[in-house]
């Protein structure tokens, strides 16, 4: 699904050059649940947001679902992005002002479905994480538990083959988070394909598998593709 082979990033400012990712070398399967740990600052969220196609890396290679990313020019990198990957986030990023069904709506706008397509998906989206009767409300109206599910909902509306998940719990409760992660593990088992990046020991350890970033690459041989990976 994911194979990256030496990726470096390097942040330029006329002051300063940061290598945030020094050669990073990452295989994720079809299939797999994958926790990224690792100390602040050693550069998990730049690995997300390039292995979803947010940033561009400086060097080395990244293959997604066979396809050279380094290759791409700008659209056909936002139409895989659309088409293959769901983001969520710490803070959830829903749009304050719109409610539920318009917010998990808003990215459905851009892949030219008919509106019967978009309001179908919608729906089915927001009863799968459990939030069916509430598509009327507003994001301030509901929990942080709440919003969170919402904005697994707006991802998942778009049928990823991949969800990357930025400390999704960041942001919540103990109980919250152990729920939040409940769906992850439901997403996962109905074949999604999940790379979360989390401070938490204990969830990080309920993933198939723990890569540990560290300075911009990957430290131990725990990282290596899990040998079972594939779920029924
Ligand atoms: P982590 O998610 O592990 O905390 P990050 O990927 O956010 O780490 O950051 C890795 C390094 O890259 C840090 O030194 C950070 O300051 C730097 N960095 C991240 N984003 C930028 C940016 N847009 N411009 C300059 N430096 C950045
Ligand atoms: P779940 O874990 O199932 O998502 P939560 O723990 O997020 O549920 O929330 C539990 C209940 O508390 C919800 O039914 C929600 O309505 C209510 N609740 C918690 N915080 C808020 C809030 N800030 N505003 C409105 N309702 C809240």
């Amino acid at each position: 699904m994911l194979h990256m082979q030496g990726v470096t990033k390097v942040y330029r400012t006329e002051l300063v050059e940061t290598h945030a990712l020094r050669s990073l070398d990452l295989h994720v399967r079809d299939g797999e649940f994958v926790a990224v740990t690792g100390p602040s600052g050693s550069g998990k969220t730049t690995f997300l947001n390039i292995a979803g196609l947010l940033e561009e890396f400086t060097g080395g290679s990244y293959l997604l679902d066979g396809e050279d990313v380094s290759k791409l020019g700008d659209d056909a990198r936002s139409k895989l992005r659309n088409r293959k990957i769901g983001f969520i986030f710490q803070s959830f990023n829903l749009i304050p002002d719109l409610n539920l069904f318009d917010n998990v709506d808003a990215p459905l706008r851009y892949r030219g479905m008919s509106s019967s397509e978009r309001r179908q998906r919608i729906e089915e989206a927001l009863t799968r994480v459990g939030l069916g009767s509430r598509m009327r409300h507003y994001p301030s109206e509901l929990s942080g538990g709440q919003q969170q599910r919402a904005a697994i909902a707006r991802a998942l509306a778009g049928s990823p083959r991949l969800l990357l998940a930025d400390e999704p719990t960041g942001n919540l409760d103990s109980q919250m988070a152990r729920s939040v992660m409940e769906l992850l593990e439901e997403i996962n088992s109905q074949g999604t394909t999940i790379i979360m990046v989390t401070h938490d020991p204990e969830l990080a350890a309920r993933a198939q598998r723990n890569v540990h970033i560290v300075d911009g690459m990957v430290t131990d041989l725990r990282s290596e593709p899990a040998l079972v990976s594939a779920r029924p």
